[in-house]
């Protein structure tokens, strides 16, 4: 995306799909012992108007696997997340929103911009701190054990 605040405002869209172990930063953060990341993300970045401002809607789902603190077996954690980044139009437009909320989230959206970098970010942000199955739905030792 070669211009943020030019895709708001032609309200252009960009959606796609990759596979988790393609990108390096999230391989990282997700390799199994063995080194195995599986899983996808599928996104959709919007330009939009919200609120008097330019703005990117960053949506996405994906299913990455994660392994169970409580139990320490691998599961299947879907993720969904729907996010607004807005675009001020120099640091000190950016500044005047901070000030007002210093929770927004914002940059200066002057810059070109990776569209899949974003979408990992937003990726990292949303995965659990400590990923656990539901409560009661950790396999049996047993079975766990079992599957060796
Ligand atoms: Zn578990």
């Amino acid at each position: 995306m070669k211009d943020p605040i030019r895709f708001a405002k032609e309200a252009a869209s960009f959606s796609g799909e990759f596979s988790l172990a393609e990108r390096e930063r999230l391989r990282d953060e997700l390799a199994d012992d063995e080194g195995v990341v599986k899983g996808s993300v599928s996104y959709r970045v919007e330009g939009a108007m919200v609120g008097g401002r330019f703005a990117l809607r960053v949506r996405f789902d994906a299913n990455p696997t994660l392994i169970c603190q409580r139990c320490l077996a691998p599961y299947v954690h879907p993720l969904h997340s729907e996010g607004v980044l807005f675009l001020a139009r120099n640091e000190a437009e950016l500044e005047r929103w901070e000030n007002i909320d210093p929770l927004l989230d914002a940059i200066v959206g002057q810059e070109p911009m990776d569209v899949l970098t974003l979408v990992e970010d937003e990726f990292l942000l949303s995965l659990p701190v400590v990923p656990r199955h539901e409560e009661d739905h950790c396999p049996r030792r047993d079975d766990v054990l079992g599957e060796h």
